[in-house]
């Protein structure tokens, strides 16, 4: 056929086509309202018999001036990821949930909007998207008495959060922060994270429901603390394990995952006690990254699951793909 022919055929495809009505314009549609809204905050993973939930308390930002280490390399640590603006670089705060079948386990449990602002504080509602109420968790553990992981347990009327629950961290924590005397010689600027730690506090203690842990036996069966010494005076992680598999839930190793996966050498102003804290970070990257153990990082980016990769300097960070559970 030629290609005149083909030319006038469409032509005329087009005529009737516009006869029929089909490329008729519509009016005009008003555009649809944005929802402005996210998705819940909450991602689920099986591990072994147990089901594991991350909860998304909120995003932060974080200064990069609290951190320590030679300041042009961190600014090109953070460029390299892309945070162009040095004094917000973004930031997660999560907990997670260990439903182990017959104990239902909250690990860390965010702000309770009580500290850094009003994009933190969702974990309770988290809690209740993923499928769960607040009371039904039997057992809270810290990995430390920070704002950001204790701050959940209570509400803005100083009440429990989680009435049936346990709320346990080691006792050195648990010393640390309840103590009037080290609370009254504190700095001004921590001053808050006492009182909060002791409004979190108040209402478990009158209930009979605090429960400082003596030493690092199992607590549970399969869920074990892990020393991770120097963030604060009793930090610790915990490993949860079933079924030959297992996760280190590991509390604040790392804060900005740009810069300390590189340099583990880098520290941040929130460790009470820096060296230690970096010693502790460097040793465990070691045994983390050998041994593929898979983490879920209070502060990494949300869900926080991940595993590190040693590179030629320092570490990455590779984050569990998002999977369906069936
Ligand atoms: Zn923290």
């Amino acid at each position: 056929m030629k290609l005149s022919t083909l030319a006038s055929r469409a032509a005329f495809a087009v005529t009737l086509a516009i006869g029929a009505g089909l490329f008729a314009v519509e009016p005009v549609q008003a555009a649809a309202p944005m929802q402005h809204k996210q998705v819940p905050g909450f991602y689920r993973m099986m591990m072994g018999d147990f089901e594991v939930t991350a909860l998304f308390d909120g995003g932060i930002s974080i200064d990069s001036s609290l951190l320590s280490g030679d300041p042009a390399l961190i600014q090109s640590l953070l460029l390299r990821s892309f945070f162009d603006d040095p004094q917000k670089v973004s930031g997660s705060v999560t907990g997670y949930l260990i439903n182990t079948g017959s104990k239902l386990i909250l690990i860390d449990t965010g702000t309770g909007g009580h500290w850094g602002g009003p994009s933190l504080g969702k974990l309770t509602d988290n809690l209740k998207a993923a499928g769960y109420k607040p009371a039904q968790i039997d057992l809270v553990l810290l990995t430390h008495m920070h704002a950001d992981h204790i701050g959940g347990i209570y509400d803005a009327k100083g009440q429990r959060v989680f009435s049936k629950a346990q709320i346990s961290m080691m006792k050195t924590e648990s010393d640390f922060w309840l103590s009037k005397d080290i609370a009254e010689k504190a700095p001004e600027g921590a001053k808050i994270f006492f009182q909060i730690a002791q409004a979190a506090a108040a209402p478990y203690l009158a209930a009979g429901k605090w429960k400082p842990l003596q030493g690092m036996d199992e607590i549970v069966s399969g869920i074990t603390p892990v020393a991770i010494p120097g963030h604060t005076p009793g930090h610790v992680g915990y490993r949860v394990s079933s079924k030959g598999q297992s996760l280190l839930i590991w509390g604040d190793v790392a804060h900005v995952v740009s810069v300390q996966m590189p340099h583990p050498e880098v520290g941040i102003a929130f460790d009470a006690d820096g060296p230690t804290a970096i010693k502790t970070r460097e040793d465990l990257f070691v045994k983390l990254a050998e041994g593929k153990t898979l983490v879920g990082g209070a502060h990494m980016p949300f869900p926080g699951f991940g595993r590190l990769r040693k590179e030629d300097t320092g570490y990455s960070w590779v984050p569990v793909t998002f999977m369906n559970l069936n």
